[in-house]
This record gives C-alpha cells, sequence and structure tokens, in this order.
C-alpha cells in the first residue's frame, strides 16, 4: 500500500535534535548536582489521554527526567480532560495544590496539556488565576514538548515577569502525525497503540470533536512497524485505540477498513492478543463481525457505547442509530462470536431525557445483558448544541435515574459475572495483587479479572488457569499444569 504523506519527517527530525541538546544540559546538570530531575504526570480522562502521558515520558524520559510518584518533582505535568466539568475541576484542586509546592520549590516547572487546554475559556482562567504555570500545550503538539520545555528555560534567561514567561502553545487542529518520536510504557508486556486521531461524529453533547480535531488516520504500515517493534520487545497484548475505530482508513488513499488492519495486525508474530477501543455502533460493520468471529486473537470484548436506548433522544444526539438498530446489531455480533462480553457507555438525563426515554434505556440493558458499563450524568459543555437546549434535566431526576440504571447494570453484570466458572481459561498474568501480595491479577480474554496463586515469574504469560470461583466482578482461580 502507498504511504500518504501525512507524517512529518522533518518536524521529527527537529524535535530529536532538541531532545538531545536538553539531554546534555541535563546531563551536565546532573553531575553538578549529583542527582537527576524528577518529573510527574497527573492522567485525567480516557485510554487516549492515558497512551499520550506515555508519550509526554518517553521525551521526558530521553532528556534525563526519571519519574516519581508524587507531585514534589521538578516537573510536574497534567494531562487534562475535559468531557465533564467535574474532570475541569478537579484539575483546578490540583493547581491550587500544586502552586503551594511550587513556593517553596522556585525551580519547579509545571505544564498542562491535554483535552481541557483546547478550550479558550480554561485557558484564560489558568492565565489569569495559576500565573505560576510555566507551559501550557493542548492534543495536537504533543510532539512538541522538548521545544517549549526549552523555550521556557530560555526565557528564564531572558528574565521578565513570570507570568511572562509561561509558554503557550496551542493549535486549533492539524493534519499532521509525527512518528518515530521516543516512547513509553507502562507494562512490559501490553501496549496501547493510536491508530486513528480526532472525530468527526458531532455528537450532541461531546465536546471531543472540538478539541481533539478532525479524523486523522495513521498509515497502515507505520502502525505494523509499531507493533512489530512491541512483539519485538516482548509484548503479547496489543489495544488498538481511537475515538470511533470503525473510522479507520477513510482517508487514507487507498481507503483500508479497520477490519483489514485487524487481519494484518493478527499476522505480526509474537502478537497473542488484539484489542480495541472504541467502536461506534453505526460504523460497527459486517466485515469486523466476522473478522472477529474467525480470529484466534481478537479477544472476545467489545466495548460498544449505547449512550441511550430511546430511538427519539439517539437521534437529537445525533448519534445515527435506532435503538433497534442497535439491538440488531448485537444480535449479530452474538451470533458469530457468542461469547463475547460486551460494555457500554450509557449517559443519564441527557436535555428532555422523559420518563419513557429512560425506561428504553432499561429495556436496552435488560435485553443486551452487559457484562459491565460506564454510567454518567449528563454533563454540560459549552460548545457543544446539547448545551443550549432548554429544556435541561433537573438533577434531583436524573440523580434518581442514574441510581436506577446502577442497579439494572448490577443485576446485568451478575447474570454475566460467573460465565465462565470451572472452566479452564487463558489468562495474561499482569501483575501481583494489590490487595494481597500473595496473589497475582491476570485478565481474561473478555477482560475479566482472574486472581490466583502463582510465582511473580509468570508476570507477562499467558498461562491456562482453572476458574474455581466467580466473586461477581472477579474469579479467583488455580494456575493448571
Ligand atoms: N468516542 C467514544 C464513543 O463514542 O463512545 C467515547 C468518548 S467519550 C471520552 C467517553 C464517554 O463519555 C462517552 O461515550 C459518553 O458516554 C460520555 N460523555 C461524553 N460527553 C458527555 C457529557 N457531556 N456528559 C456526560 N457524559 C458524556
Ligand atoms: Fe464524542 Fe461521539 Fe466522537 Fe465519541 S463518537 S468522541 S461520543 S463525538
Amino acid at each position: 500500500m502507498k504511504k500518504i504523506d501525512n507524517t512529518n519527517e522533518f518536524e521529527a527530525k527537529k524535535q530529536l535534535d532538541i531532545i538531545k541538546e536538553l539531554k546534555e544540559r541535563y546531563d551536565r546538570d546532573y553531575k553538578e548536582r549529583g542527582i537527576k530531575k524528577t518529573y510527574h504526570i497527573e492522567t485525567f480522562g480516557c485510554q487516549m489521554n492515558s497512551r499520550d502521558s506515555e508519550k509526554i515520558s518517553g521525551i521526558l524520559k530521553q532528556i534525563g527526567y526519571v519519574e516519581t510518584d508524587t507531585e514534589d518533582a521538578d516537573f510536574v505535568l497534567y494531562n487534562t480532560c475535559t468531557v465533564r466539568e467535574n474532570a475541569n475541576n478537579r484539575v483546578y484542586g490540583r493547581l491550587g495544590y500544586v502552586g503551594r509546592l511550587k513556593k517553596n520549590r522556585p525551580d519547579m516547572l509545571v505544564a498542562l496539556c491535554g483535552c481541557m487546554m483546547q478550550e479558550t475559556t480554561a485557558v484564560e482562567k489558568i492565565k489569569n488565576s495559576y500565573p505560576f504555570v510555566d507551559i501550557i500545550f493542548g492534543t495536537h503538539n504533543i510532539f512538541k514538548l522538548a521545544e517549549l520545555i526549552k523555550t521556557r528555560l530560555d526565557n528564564d534567561i531572558s528574565g521578565g515577569k513570570h507570568s511572562d514567561r509561561m509558554v503557550i502553545d496551542l493549535w486549533k487542529d492539524t493534519d499532521i502525525i509525527v512518528e518515530s518520536l521516543p516512547n513509553d510504557r507502562k507494562y512490559p508486556f501490553k501496549a496501547g497503540v493510536n491508530i486513528i486521531f480526532g472525530c468527526n461524529n458531532f455528537c450532541s453533547y461531546c465536546i471531543v470533536p472540538y478539541v481533539r480535531g478532525r479524523e486523522r488516520s495513521r498509515n497502515l504500515e507505520d502502525i505494523i512497524d509499531e507493533i512489530k517493534v512491541l512483539a519485538n520487545d516482548g509484548v503479547k497484548e496489543i489495544m488498538l485505540l481511537g475515538q470511533n475505530v470503525n473510522s479507520y482508513g477513510k482517508n487514507l488513499k487507498p481507503q483500508i477498513s479497520f477490519a483489514k488492519l485487524l487481519q494484518e495486525v493478527e499476522k505480526v508474530e509474537g502478537i497473542e492478543r488484539i484489542r480495541f477501543m472504541t467502536s461506534h455502533p453505526k460504523d460497527l460493520s459486517q466485515e469486523l463481525i466476522d473478522v472477529m468471529g474467525a480470529s484466534k486473537k481478537i479477544c472476545k470484548h467489545l466495548h460498544l457505547p449505547l449512550q441511550s436506548g430511546s430511538t427519539r433522544l439517539l437521534n437529537i444526539m445525533n448519534r445515527k442509530y435506532s435503538k433497534e438498530d442497535y439491538l440488531d446489531l448485537v444480535s449479530r455480533i452474538k451470533k458469530v462470536v457468542p461469547d463475547i462480553s460486551l460494555t457500554t457507555d450509557i449517559i443519564v438525563g441527557f436535555p428532555g431525557e422523559t420518563e419513557e426515554d429512560f425506561m428504553e434505556t432499561i429495556d436496552v440493558v435488560e435485553k443486551v445483558g452487559f457484562d459491565s458499563a460506564f454510567t454518567f450524568l449528563y454533563s454540560k459543555r459549552t460548545g457543544t448544541p446539547a448545551a443550549n437546549m432548554d429544556n435541561q434535566v433537573e438533577e434531583s431526576v436524573a440523580k434518581e435515574r442514574f441510581d436506577r440504571l446502577l442497579n439494572a447494570i448490577q443485576v446485568s453484570s451478575a447474570d454475566a459475572a460467573g460465565r465462565d466458572e470451572h472452566t479452564i481459561q487463558d489468562v495474561l498474568v499482569e501483575e501481583v495483587n494489590s490487595q494481597n501480595e500473595e496473589l497475582l491479577t491476570g485478565r481474561l480474554s473478555n477482560n475479566m479479572l482472574v486472581h490466583f496463586q502463582g510465582d511473580k515469574s509468570l508476570i507477562g504469560n499467558i498461562i491456562p488457569v482453572y476458574l474455581k470461583e466467580s466473586k461477581g466482578f472477579y474469579y479467583i482461580g488455580n494456575p493448571v499444569g
């Protein structure tokens, strides 16, 4: 397949040169002080943000920083989310705290990035109320982090008020994808891989398209090359990431479907499990269902956001499917992949939601039998069409419905749990159990957790485990053999 020119090799080279220059500076500092500079990243929001934080970590480690788990560090970054109002409020809370820390550590650098920074009002508030912030950048120019640090340090040399030295670099949108920059990974055996950036869907409640820009797919070769390198490094499980992975390849020439990409990823030797998220129901093709059904590597889990069970509301939400479309899709998936685990996102209290609309949502929850769900109270996001709708639902009504939805989800999860009890299943062993150090924790293909006794050396391996007892959200198991 011909590679389209949406990568930017010139930009990558420029940034790598700056990283090298900063590294020399930091190495000199290390020789003088005898201690390495530390950084701490606090990540808010979704998997996309977590992946961005890994890229930020990669750049910082290359410069010479070492990671620390507290905000008492030389460089503190907040990778923000703005999907709901409370995400913004949490960031302001952290800024108050770090501002106090910085009083005793004037050389400390504080940076803000991520979705909230793409909102003009949030940035204005930060400039006015938190002038100690050093660097602000957005979702489109993470690759420029080293350059922004260098500019900020150079501003110190030129002097002036602290707030005048603040470096702000925000892009409205972009069509470039910068490949080949340093990268970091939380786990040695599993990794997230971006396949598409941005979103074109403009669901009427959602701010993501305004802060993450239009859809841009990565070239197939770049994705496969990255996965081959990961497999060589010992990675066994890949999570393909995008706001709507089913749109993958629509802007590539020639076009390629997400199902075809999955088939290419399957061919990579060493990769044993493939996950992906998120799938927009309107774009989930029969081709994809068939590829999932035929695959030994694609995990038996699908995150399929419903948002609402009311066709009337789905229309106003601009979701482009009806309640019947969703149920039909689920039954086609279950026909081809009978042991699939389905999870979802649901919003309660969208403007104009009536009791009848809400009961349609409950009806879908009961009919589908979700394994679990992320449930959200509708949050008004300035700039989205839903924010201007004059029939906002009263908070007390939304909260009461939210509790009823949680109950319905609990019943559905309890029914789904235990499906695999008394069977032997493959488990990717992930870590020592955080509550009980004698246990290891791993995941089934359908994403369910399993706790069992075993040696730490098993971490990173896929092993057969007998699922002795279901405990609702997890199993207690015994390794076999
Ligand atoms: N792209 C994904 C999709 O379409 O499913 C999800 C992206 S969004 C970060 C994750 C979830 O946040 C959405 O599925 C939706 O349920 C929820 N969400 C988005 N905007 C919201 C809002 N204004 N209020 C409450 N929940 C919201
Ligand atoms: Fe938001 Fe809809 Fe795009 Fe998901 S598909 S990110 S909910 S606009």
